[in-house]
């Protein structure tokens, strides 16, 4: 099933995002994980993808499974940045042949030993130019790319940071999952500002649920993201306390996303970064909102 298909129903819905193994060491581990979270029946799951391609063939492994197994429909994601024109048709055909719909066209970070690099001889440097080529396959595959309400780190500001979403939109995306966010009017703004640019496909908010204090780096690093004094004063409270801090991180998680439902947003990605017990516990904080 389509993802633009799902986001039709206006009844309020969660997915969850996973993330594949590095090695064939942690496979059995990391599959059973994403079983138990499809044991939950999300809307849909996505599978992350290692931007070097390492990851490539589990993440399709792992959507498949996902999708045959458990019939919850799935998201490959799919980098560009430091492949080929040939490797990413390989990758285009494998998902057609593992019957996947739905692909998250992605540029990838950029390796850091050729951030310096001349670019001008990369097959790719944006992801829009993977959204292209995705559409040039003629696969009718439902593209997703990815959007940053506090704007991409490599943005010179908020209006260029939009013009080139604009662009990658109307390369072919057919809908968008925003980077993670900790303070909800962000995203409200965000959605407000791109509506008004013109960019009118569906954006699909994601929250992650902070569960340990390490993440709290982790998350600032990735994302530059803003951290609200209420959210500050929950990791100094509670970050030494592992279970406290699990405890208090998917209460703010749920928080967010009863919050967003509240203004109009039916539908909440989750970084559940592999952890049945933390989407379980998500779900039946929901249980009444979600009816399940
Ligand atoms: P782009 O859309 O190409 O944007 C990157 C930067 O380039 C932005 O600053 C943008 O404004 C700028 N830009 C875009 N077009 C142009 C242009 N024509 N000229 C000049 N500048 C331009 N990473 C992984 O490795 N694997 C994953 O599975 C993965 N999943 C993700 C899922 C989500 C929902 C999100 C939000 C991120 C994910 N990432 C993943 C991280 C992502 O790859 C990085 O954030 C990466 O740095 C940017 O990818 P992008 O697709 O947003 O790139």
């Amino acid at each position: 099933m389509k993802i633009t298909d799902l986001l039709k129903d206006e009844t309020l819905s969660i997915s969850f995002e996973v993330f594949p193994p590095k090695t064939e060491s942690g496979y059995e581990s990391v599959k059973h994980a994403t079983e138990e979270i499809a044991r939950l029946h999300p809307s849909f799951m996505s599978v992350t993808y290692g931007a070097g391609g390492g990851t490539s063939k589990y993440t399709l492994d792992i959507a498949k499974n996902i999708k045959e197994r458990y019939g919850v429909p799935s998201i490959a994601h799919l980098t560009c940045v430091s492949s080929t024109k040939q490797t990413v048709r390989d990758r285009i055909n494998d998902i057609k042949e593992a019957g996947i719909q739905n692909v998250m066209a992605l540029r990838g970070d950029i390796p850091k030993d050729l951030c310096d690099a001349d670019r001008s001889e990369w097959d790719y440097r944006h992801a829009s130019e993977l959204v292209a080529e995705l559409k040039a396959a003629g696969a009718d595959l439902c593209i997703g790319g990815a959007c940053y309400p506090e704007i991409h780190p490599e943005s010179l500001d908020r209006r260029e940071d939009i013009k080139f979403l604009k662009e990658k939109v109307d390369a072919g995306c057919d809908f968008l999952t925003t980077q993670m966010f900790f303070d909800n009017n962000l995203l409200y703004s965000f959605l407000y500002k791109i509506r008004e640019f013109g960019i009118t496909v569906p954006v699909i908010p994601g929250v992650m649920p902070i569960t340990n204090a390490n993440q709290v780096d982790r998350a600032k690093t990735l994302s530059g993201s803003f951290m609200p004094e209420r959210f500050k004063s929950i990791v100094d409270k509670f970050g030494s306390d592992p279970d406290a801090m699990k405890q208090a991180g998917i209460a703010y998680a749920t928080d967010q996303i009863i919050d967003l439902y509240a203004n109009g947003i039916t539908h909440v990605h989750v970084y559940s970064m592999n952890k049945p017990d933390v989407a379980e516990r998500i779900m039946n904080n929901l249980s009444d909102i979600l009816g399940k």
